[in-house]
């Protein structure tokens, strides 16, 4: 099948193949040991991993902490806020349209005390649906709020929310913001300061970087954020998050980055064509299909290769089945250990049915206009048949 998934995962480019490689038979040391050349080096590849990550992003490079992935950056990022500042209050802000690795843990801290606000952001008949408005999160935030967390980009419907607004009025409210940047970094400009947060999560394996390996960022100066660690050891990275590092899979991140930041601005223009001769494709062709998420219009509101559509009078599980020649997903990918309803596409007040019968396009890098139109046939065709079946 042609892969049309990226925002579940992407192909590792071979260029950070490439920077990965001396890594695991030549500077294979352990950057801790610093007694010897081998350790020494190791170091120096990691400082420069981190200081090349940090220029990509806007930070310092001290500022970084290097994690497994997304996943765990969320983790300890709200774990490590909130065990810290629990005699500030008790209240989290968040949006019904959150990772799991951000609803999830916050969930886990509602059982033991902690309240949470989950805002509900525009719905579907809106043009920028899907995106928060600044408001909502001013007038959620009370004395007792300690943090707010709302991702740059949702991971379904490809919509970039306003953080830059949200971390003004979370600095004038002296509350915390963490923004889950996951499907962001390297597909839209990213610059911590601009965007005002005080800690970010990213993922190699979503911008052509390997899996298992990602970062958060933690904001040093005014505010200097403290976390309590989630996991405890040797002291590796001050502390803040044990464990030997993983070498190789951080020369893969910042080589990641490095390319996708540089690339950025040809290849979202690439994708957003791509997309654009998709969905054109598709309507030309179907009738009764719904886009999920903001306007393909409204520009900077959604990642350039994202598209998310429902298709009416079909069924969902046999709309997968048929279109078996492409790799799309129905829901969230990262989540169909659980085969529930995409819980975004629910919260922009999507009907059982369509959410069931959507699908998620996630155009990516290595992506041709030739496989769209073949992705074009592939759905089309299957939609055709279907409709045939209970006409
Ligand atoms: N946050 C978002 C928005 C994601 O899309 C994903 C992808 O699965 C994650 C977090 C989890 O990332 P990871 O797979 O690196 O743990």
């Amino acid at each position: 099948p042609i892969y049309f998934d990226n925002h579940a995962t992407t192909q590792v480019d071979p260029r950070v193949v490439e920077a990965m490689l001396p890594t695991f038979t030549q500077v294979f040391g352990n950057p801790s040991s610093v007694g010897h050349l081998y350790g020494e080096e190791a170091k120096q590849l990691v400082e420069a991993s981190q200081q090349s990550i940090a220029l990509a992003i806007g930070a310092s490079a001290s500022e970084i902490v290097f994690t497994s992935g997304a996943t765990e950056s969320n983790n300890l990022a709200i774990s490590g806020v909130l065990s810290q500042r629990r005699r500030r209050g008790n209240h989290v802000v968040t949006v019904t349209t959150e990772h799991k690795a951000v609803l999830d843990p916050l969930e886990q801290w509602e059982h033991h005390g902690f309240e949470i606000t989950r805002l509900s952001p525009r719905q579907a008949s809106d043009p920028l649906a899907g995106m928060l408005d600044p408001d909502q999160v001013r007038d959620a935030i009370r004395p007792d709020t300690t943090l707010v967390s709302v991702m740059l980009a949702n991971n379904e419907i490809g919509v970039i929310h306003p953080i830059a607004e949200i971390g003004q009025i979370c600095k004038e409210q002296g509350v915390l913001l963490h923004s889950d940047a996951t499907q962001a970094v390297g597909k839209t400009p990213v610059d911590v300061e601009r965007l005002g947060v005080d800690l970010m999560s990213f993922s190699a394996h979503k911008m052509y970087g390997p899996k298992g390996v990602g970062g958060l960022y933690v904001r040093k100066s005014a505010p200097r954020v403290r976390l309590q660690p989630a996991i405890f050891g040797g002291g590796q990275q001050r502390g803040i998050r044990s464990g030997t590092l993983n070498v190789p899979g951080i020369v893969g991140l910042a080589e990641a980055i490095r390319l996708s930041v540089a690339e950025m601005e040809e290849e979202s223009q690439r994708l957003a064509q791509l997309r654009k001769q998709l969905w054109s494709g598709l309507t030309e062709r179907i009738a009764g299909l719904h886009l999920n998420g903001p306007s393909l219009e409204a520009t900077g509101a959604r990642l350039a290769g994202n598209l998310n559509f429902a298709v009416e009078q079909v069924d969902g599980e046999a709309l997968m089945m048929n279109v078996r020649e492409i790799a799309v997903s129905s829901g969230s990918a990262c989540t169909s250990a659980n085969p529930q309803p995409s819980h975004v596409l629910r919260a922009i007040g999507l009907s059982e049915d369509l959410t069931r019968s959507s699908l998620r396009f996630g155009i990516g890098r290595f992506n041709t206009p030739q496989e769209v139109e073949f992705a074009v046939d592939v759905v089309a065709g299957a939609v055709d048949k279907l409709r045939k079946l209970i006409a």
